[in-house]
């Protein structure tokens, strides 16, 4: 089952795919957040936009649901060019790789998403679409099978990745535009919770917007999800003619969905608690943690991690995560100071 704070999207969610299109900014100044990425962007968009070039190839990274698909098209737009976008699973021979790229418009952005997930045969077709604008293609099979070499129009490539480790060395190489988003500030998801609002027609007032804030893992797709399931709460809560989220709403609301003040959910707290009372606090490997979750071990690294890294809950060290003081107090358990 999906979460509600899981910062990827849910495919399930029909109503969410439907959204995605009216909530995306389309241009840098819509984009909330990320400012030093947006600025250096801002100057590269420019740059190509005056030299009349594609722009150099651009590697977005980060959890899922802090903008990349966005900042993808939003590149495109500022660039004033054309968008096509696929997913590495997609791509699963050269040939439809070839596909893609032969039909693509002079300086258009290419955009594959999961970018780590490529299979060897079209990651080394890549390299040579990336850096010469040519590709070889087999044509026919056995004895009689030849290679011809294909002439492309110029194009940006846009890579996006939850897992930079992942990436093989020469084709992290081949982009020249690294960009790392990072987790959002609480007053950036304060405006982007507005604007939502805005777009939605909800209405929220200022301290009920930042209970929402507080509790987004730092993360717009879960802000923008949470203030979706909060409305419904206002709707049936609200004795107002308009139904509004206050802060009251939107604590009894978040209260109801299991996401406490931290912004951690039932499943950050299984794997907190599995750690301090199945591992004495760790130091315990990824892969114990996902079989005793009974959890992937991607889904472990690419969801539920970052975020409790970067609170500061757990800590990753050679032989493996250690609970921190901090999520043991967050658990109301004693902390035993690892024996390292
Ligand atoms: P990713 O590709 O990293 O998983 P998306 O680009 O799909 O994330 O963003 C998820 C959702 O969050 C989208 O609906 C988008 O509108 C919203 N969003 C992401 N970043 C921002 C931002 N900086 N400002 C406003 N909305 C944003």
């Amino acid at each position: 089952m999906s979460r509600l704070i899981d910062g990827q999207s849910d495919c399930n969610d029909s109503r969410e795919k439907l959204l995605e299109p009216v909530l995306r900014p389309r241009f840098l100044r819509d984009f909330t957040g990320q400012a030093s990425a947006c600025e250096n962007l801002s100057v590269f968009i420019n740059a190509a936009k005056k030299r009349g070039e594609a722009l150099d190839h651009v590697l977005l990274f980060g959890p899922p649901g802090l903008g990349k698909t966005t900042l993808a098209g939003i590149i495109a737009s500022e660039l004033g060019v054309d968008f096509k976008m696929t997913s590495a699973p997609v791509l699963a021979k050269a040939g439809d790789l070839a596909a893609i790229l032969t039909s693509l418009y002079p300086n258009s952005v290419f955009f594959i998403d999961e970018i780590h997930r490529l299979s060897v045969a079209v990651e080394e077709t890549l390299y040579s679409a990336m850096e010469d604008f040519k590709i070889d293609v087999l044509i026919g099979e056995g004895a009689g099978a030849k290679s011809i070499r294909l002439e492309l129009p110029s194009f940006t490539l846009v890579g996006a990745t939850t897992r930079s480790g992942l990436l093989t060395q020469p084709l992290r190489e081949r982009f020249g535009i690294p960009v790392r988003l990072q987790f959002y500030e609480e007053a950036d998801l304060v405006k982007i919770i507005n604007r939502a609002a805005r777009v939605l027609d909800i209405k929220i007032d200022e301290k009920g917007c930042e209970e929402i804030a507080k509790r987004s893992r730092g993360t717009p797709r879960v802000a923008v999800r949470l203030l979706r399931r909060v409305r419904d709460f206002a709707v049936v809560l609200s004795k107002a003619a308009v139904p509004e989220i206050t802060i009251e709403i939107a604590q009894i609301a978040l209260e109801k969905l299991e996401v406490d003040c931290f912004g951690l959910d039932s499943q950050d707290l299984r794997y907190l608690r599995t750690i301090a009372e199945n591992y004495c606090g760790g130091p315990v490997g990824i892969d114990t943690i996902a079989a005793s979750l009974a959890e992937e071990r991607d889904t472990v690294e690419d969801v539920v991690e970052p975020f409790l890294l970067q609170q500061g809950f757990i800590d990753r060290t050679a032989r493996g995560r250690v609970l921190t003081r901090a999520a043991y107090a967050h658990l109301g358990l004693t902390f035993d100071a690892p024996t390292e």
